[in-house]
């Protein structure tokens, strides 16, 4: 589904991604753990085409299509969400309107009819239950005034309501105490499907106790440096990062 040979990109002056090559298959849960400044939330903004990151060499392609020659509205059409490791505010837009204005114009992206406020409301009243969400939070500005556990959630029911295809989640687990962990878990593996990928990008093992991944990839030095399967994290919990090649 997502296929990255020898990528390399550089904020500013820096090269932060130095070839780093990661495929992902279709019904795949994949884990990227690393350490702090590795380069992995420098991924997620280089495969969602955020402005200041530029890609020097190497490829992207998501279902066969070059990813790195769309803009990023185009992305999210394709079906790639990235879920934030910092969630942005945005006062005096209604989580309601922004979501269903963010699905209508991808749906529209993609030749689609507009989603009938029936099954918007269905979509909402299903997610926002699962994960814990109230309506009055939900009719909130994005984000304002939510605790960083809720922005999680709010991450999760997302992806819920967009449905995309691929799910990018960078540091969905950052904050959050062990129930609002368990909570946005949930959330996760309702996601997983055969037709689905997710890429859980993640410093620590805690999240991979709640969603098990299929594979386990370390990224060190702007590189994959390992792959393996649920044990690689549990090894580098126990013995960290120290020692690990970048
Ligand atoms: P990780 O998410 O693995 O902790 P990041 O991708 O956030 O790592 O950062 C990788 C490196 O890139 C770090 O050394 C960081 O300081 C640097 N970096 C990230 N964003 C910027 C930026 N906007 N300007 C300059 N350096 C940056
Ligand atoms: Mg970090
Ligand atoms: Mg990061």
């Amino acid at each position: 589904m997502l296929e990255i040979t020898n990528l390399h990109a550089k904020v500013g002056d820096r090269e932060i991604l130095k070839g780093l090559t990661l495929s992902v298959k279709a019904g795949e849960v994949a884990a990227i753990m690393g350490p702090n400044g590795a380069g992995k939330s420098t991924l997620a903004h280089v495969l969602a085409g955020r402005e200041g990151y530029e890609v020097t060499a190497g490829s992207a392609t998501f279902e066969g299509a070059d990813l790195l020659a769309l803009e990023p509205n185009a992305r999210a059409a394709a079906g790639l969400f990235l879920g934030f490791q910092y969630p942005v505010e945005i006062p005096g837009v209604s989580n309601l309107l922004f979501l269903r204005t963010a699905l209508n114009a991808q749906r529209k992206l993609r030749g689609e009819a507009e989603i009938s406020g029936a099954e918007f409301l269905k979509r909402v009243r299903e997610e926002s239950a699962v994960l814990g969400l109230d309506m009055e939070m939900l009719k909130r500005g994005v984000n304002v005034g939510f605790s960083g556990g809720e922005k999680k959630r709010n991450e999760a029911f997302q992806l819920g309501i967009l449905q995309p295809k691929f799910a990018l989640l960078d540091e969905t687990d950052s904050g959050l105490d062990i129930d609002a962990l368990r909570i946005v878990s949930e959330g996760i593996n309702r996601f997983r499907s055969p037709e689905r990928a997710v890429l859980l990008i993640t410093h620590y093992q805690r999240l991979l106790d709640h969603v098990k991944p299929d594979v386990v990839h370390v990224l060190a030095g702007g590189r994959i440096v390992e792959t393996g399967g649920p044990d690689l994290a549990l090894r580098l919990e126990a013995q960290g990062y120290e020692g690990i090649a970048a």
